[in-house]
């Protein structure tokens, strides 16, 4: 298939994740553009598809693997496409708003205000950019600690936001637009209606309601094609005001595995907050923890977001960002010193901003890496505790943060609990900490622990621990992708190692 001016090829034979925690070898990498990059337009996104599918027909007949990237951020080798190609999609990014109720299903409940259409490779930062203006008065319900991956990207692993009452990113999507070679879909859940035909149509697709579709390709691990774009259902603006607390890691056990704060001294008592995050120090015998909480507040309608205030790295709403610290300081006082350093970036702070604005863009350092595991919320202290148990064993430089989810849409959602403690397990790329998450995962699995690991971290998954996280998920699922991929030649295309490891071939 020859180059053309806005899809190229180039013969680049390593794919290298964010933090380097992934380097193995590939057999090219094909960057798309939209034809007209700066203007968003429904008629240049279908001749993308059209694109696009061209190249996963040609993949096809070539028995090449192509695998759809967005910014790299995950830390485990699920993007990669092993001797393959990797498909960038992160220039992909026109957005837009749905202005009109002619758009819409008849029965669609709401306002087309609320809509909102992003293409695969727009970066969520972008999307609270342009979602928070003073005009249009909107914003997402949650987001992840940072915000620079892409909305397929982010997807596509399960990413999960941190709002108590919310579920995972991909619960504030109503509508995707997947393709494979032969088919250009906009799947939708039938018990929710969103767009007409007609709409469907001006992308090249064919309208399709079917809960099993929708609910695999809500997280599809790049595996069931490539997913073009997505609808978002927003809410209104509002303000986060954000707390930080040193306090006592007893003080807070029972509100980990309750997520019921009464009698805690949180900074506005009475008030459930929107979001809660604990970061334990891990070191022996210490009962210290670091809480921030955060309430949302009414945003005026003439506020103004500033988003060079780096607030989300200031309020470390992330272990990875934390975690980068660790290179400049990591010897043989491994504990001492991952004590001090939690210690002086927890320090009491305050902040206010919109959900852009506390979750915005962060960088990491390379040489960190990052894990995270779902249990459900009753099992979070006895989850901390076996984690906290492995650290000590043999030190790993790592440190260990609660966040709190709902029950998230998707089969292959991680956090599949109702609701989920989130456990991340940040700190510096080592072997000590590598074998620190082996333990953890052994000491989960002997203590019948039920957990679900994060697609897009170090992990420990293999085909057994899956089936056990999912149970018959996984089944509907798969079947789901024999519908969307009838031939194993198409299911190949969308495989790599780590698939076929846990028994998606
Ligand atoms: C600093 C930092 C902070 C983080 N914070 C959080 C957090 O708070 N919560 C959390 O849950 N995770 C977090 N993560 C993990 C991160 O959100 C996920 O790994 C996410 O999937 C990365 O998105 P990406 O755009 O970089 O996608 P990639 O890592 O490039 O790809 C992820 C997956 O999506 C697939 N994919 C990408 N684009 C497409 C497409 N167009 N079509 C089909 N499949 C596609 C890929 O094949 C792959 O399987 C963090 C990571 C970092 C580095």
């Amino acid at each position: 298939m020859a180059n053309d001016e806005f899809l190229t090829f180039k013969a680049t034979r390593r794919y290298k994740n964010y933090h380097g925690t992934v380097d193995e070898n590939i057999a090219g990498v094909w960057t798309i553009n939209n034809s007209n990059p700066s203007r968003s337009s429904l008629g240049r996104m279908k001749e993308t598809a059209a694109r696009i599918q061209t190249l996963i027909r040609h993949a096809t007949d070539k028995k090449k693997r192509l695998r759809a990237i967005g910014r790299k951020w995950s830390f485990s080798e699920l993007p990669l496409a092993d001797d393959g190609w990797i498909l960038q999609t992160d220039r992909l990014n026109y957005t837009f708003r749905v202005t009109t109720n002619s758009n819409l299903d008849i029965n669609y409940i709401g306002d087309a205000s609320e809509l909102y259409l992003a293409q695969c490779g727009t970066e969520l930062s972008e999307i609270n950019r342009k979602l928070e203006t003073k005009t249009r008065q909107r914003a997402l319900r949650t987001s992840g600690a940072s915000n620079g991956q892409t909305i397929a990207g982010a997807i596509g692993t399960g990413t999960h936001g941190s709002a108590i009452d919310v579920g995972a990113l991909q619960s504030q999507v109503c509508g995707i637009q997947l393709l494979t070679g032969a088919r250009n879909l906009w799947l939708e859940d039938p018990a929710d209606p969103i767009v007409n035909s007609g709409f469907a149509n001006k992308i090249g697709a064919e309208l399709v309601r079917d809960t099993q579709l929708f609910h695999a390709a809500l997280v599809s691990l790049g595996a069931l094609g490539i997913v073009h774009s997505v609808m978002i259902r927003t809410t209104g603006r509002y303000l986060l005001e954000s707390f930080r607390r040193p306090m006592r890691y007893s003080e807070v056990k029972k509100a980990i595995n309750t997520l019921d704060f009464t009698g805690l001294a949180l900074p506005i008592p009475d008030r459930k907050p929107y979001f809660f995050q604990v970061v334990i120090d891990p070191t022996k015998g210490k009962d210290k923890a670091y809480v921030t909480t955060r309430y949302k507040a009414l945003c005026p309608p003439s506020y103004a977001p500033d988003y060079e205030t780096k607030s989300g790295h200031l309020m470390h709403n992330d272990l990875p960002g934390l975690a980068a610290k660790f290179i400049d300081h990591i010897g043989p006082l491994a504990p001492l010193i991952v004590s001090e350093i939690l210690g002086s970036y927890q320090k009491a702070k305050e902040f206010t901003g919109t959900p852009g604005e506390t979750y915005d863009r962060t960088s990491g350092k390379k040489g960190v890496l990052g894990a995270a595991i779902a249990v459900p919320i009753g099992h979070a202290s006895q989850a901390v505790d076996l984690c906290t148990e492995a650290i000590n064993e043999k030190f790993g430089p790592l440190g260990v943060a609660l966040r709190f989810v709902q029950k998230s849409n998707g089969y292959l959602s991680f956090t599949q609990y109702d609701p989920c403690c989130v456990i991340d397990i940040d700190g510096l790329d080592s072997k000590a900490a590598r074998d620190v998450l082996k333990r953890i995962y052994k000491k989960f699995d002997a203590a019948g622990m039920p957990y679900s690991q994060h697609w897009g971290k170090v992990h420990g998954m293999t085909k057994a621990r899956v089936k056990n996280s999912y149970g018959h998920k996984i089944d509907h699922w798969n079947d789901a992708r024999d519908e969307l991929l009838p031939s194993d030649d198409e299911k190949f295309v969308f495989t790599n190692k780590l698939l076929t490891s846990i028994g998606i071939v």
